[in-house]
């Protein structure tokens, strides 16, 4: 039987949740749901320079929005805490210790200024080993305890078996990775001040909370051998590794600031939906069968899977977000639509005063209207906008104005359209009856319906581009539409 499936996702709180970063987490949290296993969100936050609680905030709150539960972790702990390592160092202190004792660790006292010396000089014979040349590694026990008692400053480094030979890892997305040998010198595991190095803490904790897979950026696929020095030490079994690609800008270059946002608060602000961005990222290197795109979070956490990974870079496109969000957006229901999107994107506009009284029939017609024109949330208030206002508040693109209601003739147009629908009773204001009365204008006129339609659609929305007219008009309502057409009557030539 295989055991069950542990991952987590382990973010340095250095800086925002990054689009790379989030996909990782989708990966771990998706893979996680798949096997049934648990996801572990922990914080890398050993070093204090760079790590702020801000940071660490804004990153859970980013998970939360993008939906990605974590089953052990900060807020909600967990059998394996705590979960930022910050208050873990004793763990590894521990773990380091213990490795001395059994001599699989060793002090080094090294200075800076003779390890840089001793690099020069490797280089300097083209000694195809350039790591640390183990100098401190034959110091004799008794001698490296009274030096440290004496207060001398040492590092702990890993003693890699000489006879260890390559290291080659089984990655679950690249295949077999061999790493010569002669590339492993015996690396710090503890700083001078106490503190432990990414390589060591990251294997120790992952070791002590079970993790099964380590799924992550292949950015440290160059730090995977060590650490598997480091599992080996540690008597531990090694994870599977699974490394993913790069995401590159539209450019080709590792996707970075000058590429515009790159972190998940920024698209959450744009407009971007939770589930479109999921969507769209989990397929930035993954694929459930090469062809389908949209596929809701249940089916990426029933369906995903480590061998659909690509082991190419993926470019990350706007334009297909965009178009992912505008899909999500058109697929949502009526009434998720209304309360996620409408009413408070019109509320946004500083039109919300414009809903009181509103029935919800009539919000649903809006909805209606608006929902599949919607590419973006705050295009809705937009396209809502002259549907809301009241008549005098109502603009007028200036194009629109040349184009229509300045053109000789006008006036003309916009009588019998008053006539007909001034015509029409408040109950019997439909869209048909309306569409049907303004149909018979061009014909009276012997005008192309184009044209009719344009100068009313300019008077009642106040441009050429909007909704089917006669929805439109419906929702103004009948002494709303004749008010409108009233008014572009007396600016009318
Ligand atoms: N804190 C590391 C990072 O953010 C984690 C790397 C790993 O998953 O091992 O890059």
């Amino acid at each position: 039987m295989t055991s069950p499936v542990r991952v987590r996702f382990a973010p340095s709180p250095t800086g925002r949740l990054h689009i790379g970063g989030a996909r990782t987490a989708i990966y771990n949290w998706a893979f996680a749901r798949s096997r049934g296993g648990t996801f572990i969100l922990r914080i890398d936050d050993t070093d204090p320079a760079r790590s702020t609680e801000e940071n660490t905030r804004v990153i859970l709150s980013a998970m939360r929005w993008l939906g990605l539960d974590w089953d052990e972790g900060p807020e909600i702990g967990g059998q394996a805490g705590p979960y930022s390592q910050a208050e873990r160092l004793d763990l590894y202190r521990e773990a380091a210790m213990r490795l001395v004792s059994q001599e699989r660790a060793y002090p080094c006292f090294c200075t800076p200024a003779q390890l840089a010396a001793e690099r020069d000089a490797a280089r300097a014979r083209r000694d195809p080993y350039q790591g640390y040349n183990r100098s401190c590694r034959g110091i004799d026990p008794d001698e490296a305890r009274d030096r440290i008692r004496a207060g001398e400053p040492h590092t702990l480094r890993i003693k890699v078996p000489l006879d260890r030979g390559d290291v080659v890892i089984e990655d679950a997305v690249h295949g077999s990775v061999s790493f010569a040998a002669k590339e492993l010198d015996d690396f710090v595991i503890m700083r001078t001040d106490g503190t432990p190095t990414y390589n060591f803490a990251t294997v120790v904790d992952d070791a002590l909370m079970g993790i099964t897979h380590v799924i992550r950026g292949d950015d440290h696929l160059s730090n995977t051998p060590r650490q598997v020095i480091a599992y080996e030490a540690l008597g531990a079994t090694v994870p599977v590794f699974a490394h993913i690609s790069m995401i590159l800008g539209e450019d080709g270059r590792k996707l970075s600031k000058r590429h515009g946002a790159t972190s998940v608060e920024e698209y959450r602000d744009a407009g971007i939906l939770p589930d479109a961005l999921m969507n769209y990222l989990a397929l930035l290197g993954w694929s459930l069968d090469g062809e389908t795109t949209i596929i809701p979070r249940e089916v990426l956490a029933s369906e995903f899977s480590l061998d659909r990974i690509s082991k190419n870079p993926a470019t990350f496109d706007p334009k297909k977000l965009a178009w992912m969000n505008a899909e999500y957006i058109r697929r949502m229901s009526e009434s998720r639509f209304i309360s996620e999107i409408l009413v408070p994107q019109i509320e946004r506009a500083g039109l919300g005063s414009c809903l009181i009284g509103r029935s919800e029939s009539w919000l649903g017609d809006l909805a209606r209207l608006v929902q599949p024109r919607t590419k973006m949330p705050e295009t809705a208030a937009q396209i809502a906008r002259p549907i809301l206002i009241g008549s005098k508040e109502l603009g007028y693109d200036e194009k629109a104005l040349a184009k229509t209601l300045e053109r000789p003739g006008s006036s003309a147009i916009l009588n019998p359209v008053i006539d007909v629908l001034s015509a029409i009773p408040e109950s019997a204001w439909t869209t048909e009856a309306i569409d049907a009365a303004i149909d018979t204008v061009p014909e009276l006129l012997d005008k192309k319906r184009r044209d009719v339609f344009q100068v009313v659609r300019v008077a009642l929305m106040g441009t050429m581009v909007s909704p089917p007219l006669g929805e439109a008009a419906q929702l103004i309502g009948r002494s709303g539409c004749l008010e409108r057409l009233e008014q572009a009557r007396v600016r009318s030539a």
